[in-house]
């Protein structure tokens, strides 16, 4: 299906750095002296409209140091961190040259976000003179990257070295001549240039390599191995060995989905959920590829990561993903399968739809939350323990209940109040889409977020392409998602109170305007069914009102108690107890999940 791969093609965009070439040895010298060493040559453009004097880089591993912003907004360097230097990770230009000039002397560390001037994650060059728009820049950097221990994505494990954030980056540099370059922070995570990666390593040859690119040439020689990966239209490159990766391959394809490799790294010790992996993976591709359109690449790596770097799971890049799963894994929770959806729906969302997933992290980690738990529901259960059960969707209502009083879905990663990030960004978006699916209907809102895909593909969009892109498809919906997007807090629609043949029903909290449906029974036995919008209505049915439902059909997820819904004549008060009674079971059942 040679035209299902290239009906994304037209719409790439190469821009800022065109590609990327690095020869580089991971030299390990103990158990956390471990470090990467090498160069890149960057191809650059001047992709905006006005001359550029400077660039500045990412330098991610300085994040696991002392005085970094990142330790900082998680409460200060730990205790034991503090006793093991050797623990922190560091990452250093050793030598930077532009079009063969050495500008290694006008590097300086910069802190676009917040000023910290002990943090060392992003550093500029200046340049001797303005690059012009169009103009082309050869930058050859020799760095040198010492892994820490495993704290938070990347670092070294015990014989597991997970390469991510490694090498210098330079941001991205928008069409006014402004960059995006942030610090690296506890909350949010990262945006680039979609570029070509050719990627020489050394290393041990007792380790399994393996990266995101094509593994296009590989030489051992007595203790070292050399391996060549090459990838084009990705933005971040990031490689992994292990002394115990075993490799299972796998393949998938359908009408929709032109072939795509499946490689599963996975720990011996984990081979027997090698097929709870590998299922999650086809159900994902299918469900993608049936919904919003073919991945594009013909790979897709699963990491397994090894359990003293635990804290490398769940993560994505482009083309490869980390899961997680343990030894004694029930097969009633699912949770080596959500991580493996959630990361694999990254690809599309944060892969080959990149937006900035710094300041707008709700397109990718939320838009992908939406389709996690669309496909996660695909399974029968979530949650299956002793009779005790729970879907995906359920169990994500809670944190949006709880954590969304303080700021709105639109704010900067590293600006929410403390502990809210997710419930926003993750829980609070993936319901309010789910409502708007269920209030369009299916096929529709697909077929829109399809479109948006399609038309964004390999660039950066923004929440204002999102809400614009969709609405061609689906009309105006701003009644929905202004409020929802861009304000602190929650919605509930609940029947006030009825009285005789009178019935009042209220919207509390967050003013959102979608149509309701209502129903109410009368005592002759007519049903009522209307459509209530606003933010009060008092009616008088004519006879005396036995029975009322807002939202029968259960369309409003982002209704922060449905319970509130239904009001009946007959229900007395002990069952009405025992009802609440199980919600909040319930409630605290949900909260313990992970
Ligand atoms: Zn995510």
């Amino acid at each position: 299906m040679r035209k299902l791969i290239f009906f994304l093609a037209p719409l790439l965009l190469f821009s800022g750095v065109i590609s990327y070439k690095m020869e580089v040895a991971l030299e390990i010298k103990g158990r956390y002296k471990v470090f990467v060493k090498g160069r890149e040559i960057i191809q650059w453009e001047n992709n905006a409209q006005v001359p550029v004097e400077r660039i500045p880089f990412h330098l991610y591993q300085n994040a696991f140091r002392k005085g970094s912003s990142f330790m900082k907004e998680i409460g200060g360097l730990p205790r034991k961190w503090k006793k093991h230097k050797e623990w922190w990770g560091k990452e250093e230009i050793k030598r930077i040259t532009v079009n063969g000039n050495d500008l290694t002397g006008t590097l300086k560390f910069t802190q676009p976000d917040d000023g910290n001037s002990e943090d060392r994650t992003v550093a500029e060059i200046t340049l001797p003179e303005p690059a012009e728009p169009g103009d082309q820049l050869t930058i050859e950097v020799e760095f040198t990257t010492k892994l820490p221990k495993v704290f938070a994505r990347s670092g070294s494990g015990v014989g597991y070295y997970f390469v991510s954030q490694w090498f210098p980056k330079p941001g991205v540099l928008l069409d006014d001549g402004k960059w995006v370059c942030h610090q690296y922070h506890r909350n949010g995570e990262f945006f680039a240039d979609f570029s070509t990666y050719e990627v020489k390593i050394k290393a041990p040859s007792d380790l399994v390599v393996t990266a995101n690119g094509e593994l296009v040439k590989q030489e051992k020689s007595g203790k070292n191995q050399s391996l060549l990966f090459r990838q084009d239209r990705i933005h971040d490159f990031v490689w992994v060995a292990d002394k115990d990766f075993i490799k299972v391959e796998d393949r998938f394809s359908s009408p929709k989905q032109p072939e795509v490799k499946i490689l599963l790294f996975i720990q011996p010790d984990h081979l027997r959920q090698k097929g709870r992996y590998l299922e999650a993976i086809k159900r994902a591709l299918k469900f993608y590829s049936e919904k919003i359109g073919p991945y594009p690449y013909k790979r897709i790596t699963i990491i397994d990561p090894d359990i003293s770097a635990m804290r490398t799971s769940g993560m994505e890049y482009p083309t490869l993903i980390t899961g997680g799963s343990l030894y004694l894994l029930p097969k009633g929770i699912k949770f080596t399968e959500d991580v493996t959806i959630h990361e694999f729906g990254h690809q599309y969302w944060y892969g080959v739809v990149a937006n900035n997933e710094t300041d707008e992290a709700w397109l990718d980690e939320g838009v992908n939350t939406f389709f996690e738990e669309n496909i996660m529901d695909t399974y029968p259960w979530f949650f299956d323990i002793l009779g005790y059960r729970a879907r995906d969707s359920e169990r994500l209502r809670l944190g949006y209940i709880k954590s969304t009083y303080a700021d709105p879905i639109i704010t900067p990663s590293w600006k929410f109040f403390p502990g809210t990030y997710s419930a926003n960004v993750y829980t609070k978006t993936a319901l309010t889409l789910e409502t708007w699916k269920r209030l369009v209907g299916e096929d529709k809102f697909f077929s829109a977020l399809s479109e948006y895909y399609r038309k964004y593909a390999f660039s950066h969009p923004t929440s204002s392409d999102f809400f614009n892109t969709v609405q061609q498809y689906l009309g105006d919906w701003s009644g929905l998602w202004k409020p929802m997007f861009y304000r602190a807090g929650k919605v509930n629609w609940k029947v006030y109170g009825v009285w005789g043949r009178e019935v009042i029903l209220l919207r509390q909290g967050l003013d959102v305007e979608v149509p309701v449906e209502v129903e109410v029974e009368t005592q002759d036995g007519k049903k009522h069914s209307f459509v209530w919008e606003g933010k009060w209505l008092k009616k008088n049915f004519g006879k005396k009102v036995v029975k009322v439902s807002i939202d029968p059909k259960e369309k409003l997820m982002i209704d922060a108690n449905p319970f509130d819904n239904r009001w009946s004549r007959k229900s007395s008060i002990p069952s009405r107890l025992a009802w609440r009674f199980l919600v909040n079971i319930q409630a605290i059942f949900l909260n313990l999940l992970p």
